[in-house]
């Protein structure tokens, strides 16, 4: 590994947006970013102890082209989709989710006592998958390995590995890592990231100052995007730090959004469109069947 910091090149505050059929969430990243987060494309946080914040949900719509990652901090978000799948997803579960050429899906959180919290990231697909057959994932918290250190630190390893510690996803193209990393106060925490590899850390809570040019601290909601370089390092504030780290190969691929579809070219996104309206852009369709 290269002994180079990484230091950080932007902050991003996170952005208030009205989401889904009406979800109020912040969002730290978009389509505005591209590419700097390649092959990242997307992040948004949400979190309400409000249900009118959430519970009009994302009711069924489609996505071709990327994977969405959904990490549930704290309460459950119902789903159901055109592969057949369908549960809830709980405090600590993740579902890792690939659209490939074509899924549709519904995305609905359920009235909780206290906060609903949670993150959903878009990671991008190499061209020569965007049309693949859609797959899909769901990791219960405890397939989610925690490794506690000596000094107090505790790292849930969702993909990518951490020491010795692999997550449970495995196979993604794009090579991410997926920490969810908690620092007691004052504690200091490393990680290596291959050079060559975009590195983001979303701060959940508390705060923490990463090592390099930056000296002000990352706090809670802040998105941080690093520079080139190779090991992230950071140290934790007097009240600790959570946070996700999260590192992928870019694509440097052209980028075509819209919406909830992300390809290469505009005629892809007009096919996408055309094939909507005429019933054909599900390829790959089990009946979801309704509890
Ligand atoms: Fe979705």
């Amino acid at each position: 590994m290269t002994d180079t910091i990484r230091s950080i090149a932007h902050r991003y505050p996170g952005v208030p947006t009205l989401e889904g059929a009406g979800v109020r969430l912040r969002r730290s990243f978009s389509n505005k970013e591209v590419p700097l987060f390649d092959p990242f494309l997307l992040l948004d946080r949400f979190g309400s102890s409000n249900p009118a914040d959430y519970l009009a949900g994302f009711p069924w719509h489609p996505h071709r082209g990327i994977e969405t990652v959904t990490y549930v901090l704290d309460g459950r978000v119902a789903h159901g989709d055109t592969l057949g799948n369908h549960g809830v997803i709980g405090s600590g579960d993740v579902q890792w989710m690939n659209s490939g050429s074509g899924i549709i899906h519904q995305e609905m959180p359920e009235r909780t006592e206290g906060a609903m919290s949670g993150f959903q990231l878009w990671v991008n697909l190499p061209s020569r998958e965007k049309m693949s057959v859609p797959a899909y994932r769901g990791l219960s918290a405890s397939e989610i390995p925690e490794v506690i250190t000596n000094d107090g630190n505790r790292v849930k390893v969702v993909a990518g590995t951490f020491g010795k510690v692999e997550g449970p996803v495995r196979g993604i193209p794009v090579d991410p890592t997926y920490l969810d990393v908690r620092l007691p106060a004052g504690g200091a925490f490393e990680q290596d990231v291959r050079p060559e590899y975009t590195a983001f850390a979303h701060v959940i809570d508390g705060s923490g100052t990463f090592a390099g040019t930056d000296p002000r601290p990352v706090d809670s909601g802040e998105t941080a995007l690093f520079g080139t370089g190779g090991s992230i390092q950071v140290r934790a504030a007097d009240r600790g730090l959570r946070f996700l780290l999260v590192s992928g190969r870019p694509l440097h691929e052209p980028v075509a959004w819209y919406g909830p579809i992300v390809m290469n070219r505009q005629d892809e996104l007009l096919e996408a469109m055309r094939e909507l309206r005429s019933g054909e852009f599900v390829k790959h369709r089990r009946p979801v069947v309704e509890e």
